[in-house]
């Protein structure tokens, strides 16, 4: 029988995992992970998040060896030697071929380029599969043949492509024969990060922990979901980002259960579910414009003449921003949910990048960075197209003078301050009304900062720079 290496990097599950699947349906398996602390570097990732992949492998690893299937990690001294590491492994391991699922991004697309080239040249297998998206990027384009560009078209182009019934989560593969495999050196990856155990609690690892929040979301919250996902206080989301960027759980399953719910329809039927299958969607549509448009991944903005904005350089008010000291209190609890929790709510995602952006005029890549060094569920292609649409200079973008008023968003969103109480103690005895803009009253003996900007005269730069751009 045939021997197949597969590789698992963002797709930490033995469910609905192409690449698994095919290979056990056919060979026997051999499972490899590579652990590449340069590209953690370079995509900024969290310990929160690493933590977070550390222990999902360690799940992933235990289900697979119920599966009777060896995990072996390997560790390449650089991203750009897993290639020959991984032909190296494979020809130790007399495996007759390689399978993975894709991922996207500059790098990471490269690499895999390369696997698949070294692999054929010594007359090896390799099988790629569509893992991260219902459609594979590049095969979803406009009436021009170009990649779409707005959200819109995009989600209406994929709701006429695919099929519901389609979308149909493959099973676990059969238990194999265990394999007897050459000694090889273990590598002791669970503890390499620890995280506030806050962040452990709240975060719990593996499929099963990821299909019961799914479960629990599409039973009780879903139908509610456009009506309440907006409010930062409320439980409304399904909080499984950390969870599909690890992939401990696929879009498809996500897909699946809620089409499940909505009786197979994608755009009539529950308007809860119609909704938060068109958030799964911009996680999609990200993916497919990471790809088309890889000055992305080289931290570029989309729209180049962007480029030209006048950021400012004040380490004062990013720092500000950064410990969430601004005195506006919807953006500094949420910035205090981000670096306790690891996860901010999406709302929240929004008003703090374009309280950087536009009301700071500091520069989108330095609030990407940082989110990226606290998120759990930190995401090239989500954290960039977010902070880039936040700052009007990416794909959709929000026109450059839709400008969030940090006052009002709080003022609507968490009305009776219930949020903001919870990350900011020192604001819990002020009134319902007091609380979203506490420098309007004549409040004294708080320690808590003043505004650091003026809302409307930062509205003002901000518009004139973009208006700037317009001029020949
Ligand atoms: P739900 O509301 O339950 O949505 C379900 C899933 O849909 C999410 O888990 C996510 O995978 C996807 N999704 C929802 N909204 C979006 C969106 N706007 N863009 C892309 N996918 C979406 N999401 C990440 O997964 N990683 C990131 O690094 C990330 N950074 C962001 C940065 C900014 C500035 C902004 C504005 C948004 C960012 N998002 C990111 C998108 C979104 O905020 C999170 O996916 C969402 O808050 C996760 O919570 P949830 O799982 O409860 O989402």
């Amino acid at each position: 029988m045939s021997r197949t290496l597969v590789w698992f990097r963002s797709d930490l599950r033995v469910r609905d995992n192409p690449a698994l699947f095919h290979s056990a349906a056919k060979n026997e398996v051999v499972a490899v992970y590579c652990l590449c602390p340069d590209q953690w570097l370079e995509h900024n990732d969290s310990p929160n998040k690493l933590w977070f992949w550390m222990q999902n492998l360690n799940q992933l690893e235990q289900s697979l060896n119920k599966l009777g299937i060896p995990l072996v990690i390997i560790q390449p001294d650089r991203f750009e030697n897993c290639a020959k590491q991984l032909l190296e492994l494979a020809q130790n391991l007399k495996c007759d071929g390689i399978s993975y699922n894709n991922e996207h991004g500059l790098n990471e697309e490269h690499r895999d380029l390369c696997v698949e080239q070294l692999f054929r040249k010594k007359n090896l297998e390799c099988q790629r599969f569509t893992d991260q998206t219902l459609i594979t990027p590049g095969q979803l384009l406009n009436g021009k043949g170009e990649y779409f560009k707005v959200f819109t078209p995009f989600r209406k182009a994929l709701y006429r492509t695919i099929e519901p019934h389609q979308i149909q989560p493959l099973p676990v593969p059969e238990k194999q024969k265990s394999v007897l495999l050459p000694e090889v050196e273990k590598v002791d990856y669970k503890d390499l990060f620890s995280p506030a155990e806050a962040i452990s609690q709240r975060w719990p690892a593996g499929e099963e922990e990821a299909g019961d929040r799914l479960k629990a979301f599409i039973e009780l919250h879903a139908i509610d979901y456009k009506k309440l996902r907006d409010y930062p206080a409320i439980d409304a989301t399904s909080t499984l980002s950390p969870y599909l960027v690890s992939g401990v759980i696929s879009l498809r399953q996500c897909f699946y259960a809620a089409l499940q719910a909505n009786n197979g329809e994608l755009d009539s039927g529950n308007d809860g579910l119609q909704c938060w299958m068109s958030e799964l969607i911009w996680r999609e549509f990200y993916k497919h414009i990471l790809h088309g448009f890889p000055r992305l991944s080289k931290g570029q903005a989309f729209i180049t003449e962007t480029e030209r904005l006048p950021w400012s350089q004040n380490n004062k008010t990013f720092n500000a921003w950064c410990n969430g000291e601004t005195g506006f209190p919807l953006v500094d609890a949420a910035m205090k949910q981000l670096v306790n929790t690891g996860w901010m709510h999406n709302r929240l995602r929004m008003v703090t990048a374009m309280f950087l952006t536009k009301n700071l005029m500091i520069d989108w890549r330095l609030g990407e960075a940082f989110f990226m060094q606290h998120l759990i569920d930190g995401d090239l292609s989500a954290n960039n197209g977010g902070w880039q649409w936040s700052a009007s200079t990416g794909t959709d973008a929000a026109p450059y003078f839709r400008m969030f008023n940090p006052v009002s968003q709080s003022e609507k969103f968490d009305a009776s301050g219930q949020f903001i109480r919870q990350w900011l103690p020192q604001l819990k005895e002020q009134g319902n009304k007091e609380i979203h803009a506490p420098w309007q009253y004549d409040i004294h003996d708080i320690d808590y900062p003043t505004p650091i900007i003026d809302h409307k005269l930062s509205r003002e730069k901000v518009l004139s720079a973009f208006k700037a751009l317009k001029q020949p």
